[in-house]
């Protein structure tokens, strides 16, 4: 198979799409950058790196880097953490509080947007924001080789002024008891881990550590490789998971940055890019990058 071929050809296509999806414009830094970028890499289990496209341009990670802190967290607190935040689908936009509201403040599963504020205040636990959010980005640097992964100050404060929702997700599992920290320092540490920025290439190489084949960074046991999995496949694309699952067919988490992180258990780690969104909040030509890729290489998880 000729992996470089195949991902050149997603990129042209991409590059012709005029229907991109819309930029997210509720967190006002993230409404300037330009709809056009498409980038897409494949990281493989013996170090060689595929891509195309704007596959080392940083963009920002947001929600995937939930994927991250849930490994740290679980690696820092055990499983005691599925106690504070459940491991169903939402069905549910990533940041309603209706559902929380009915399940008595503890989260359907930590890649919404309450679960995701859960762990992070399970993984500060008593440390400053500061350590947690250096703890994160020491990982990824070790992950990636190299120390150029920063996170993004003008988009973290961007997030700061607007973010009211997770503010009053924050509050409300405070008022249930499922919440330690205060709510400004763990909102704050959650909008800085989301500002993290990553190329495609970087990411891809990053997503090794879920892959569990021969020659992957061994940080995470096998068993808890599996269960990230399940959850990203599960849970990784909002009230839209079941949708990238049928579609798509392997785990992966999206944010709304616009990239895709996705994990082909035993093979492969995928990164994809391109800003403009569906309705849903995943990006519109990553996905079908994704799904253009599945086709092309059968990596499906469904056979
Ligand atoms: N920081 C974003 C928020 O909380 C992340 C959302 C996402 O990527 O899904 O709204």
């Amino acid at each position: 198979m000729d992996l470089q071929a195949i991902l050149d050809g997603i990129a042209q296509d991409a590059a012709q799409q005029a229907d991109r999806g819309h930029v997210a414009s509720y967190i006002p830094e993230l409404a300037c950058i330009d709809p056009g970028h498409f980038g897409i890499a494949v990281a493989l289990p013996n170090g060689q790196i595929h891509a195309a496209g704007d596959a080392t341009t940083p963009f920002s990670i947001q929600s995937i880097s939930k994927v991250f802190t849930l490994s740290l967290a679980l690696g820092r607190i055990g499983d005691g953490l599925w106690s504070r935040v459940g491991r169903e689908p939402s069905g549910s936009r990533f940041n309603s509080i209706v559902q929380l509201e009915a399940e008595h403040g503890r989260p359907r599963n930590p890649f919404i947007n309450a679960g995701a504020l859960v762990v992070t205040d399970a993984l500060m636990a008593g440390r400053e924001p500061k350590t947690v959010l250096t703890e994160t980005l020491t990982t990824l640097h070790s992950l990636c080789g190299h120390d150029q992964i920063f996170m993004n100050a003008a988009v973290a404060t961007s997030e700061k002024q607007t973010g009211h929702t997770n503010r009053a997700l924050a509050e409300f599992m405070k008022a249930h008891g499922n919440l330690n920290s205060p709510v400004d320092l763990v909102t704050d540490t959650y909008f800085h881990h989301c500002a993290i920025e990553m190329t495609c290439r970087d990411l891809a190489k990053a997503a090794l550590a879920f892959v569990g084949a021969p020659g992957c960074p061994q940080l995470i046991s096998p068993t808890r490789i599996r269960r990230l999995n399940a959850l990203m496949l599960t849970c990784g694309h909002y009230d839209a998971s079941g949708d990238f699952a049928f579609r798509v067919g392997f785990p992966g988490k999206s944010g709304v940055g616009g990239g895709i992180m996705a994990v082909i258990p035993g093979r492969a780690a995928v990164a994809v890019w391109s800003p403009g969104l569906n309705a849903v909040g995943n990006s519109k030509l990553g996905t079908e990058a994704l799904e253009q890729l599945v086709q092309a290489t059968g990596w499906s998880v469904f056979g």
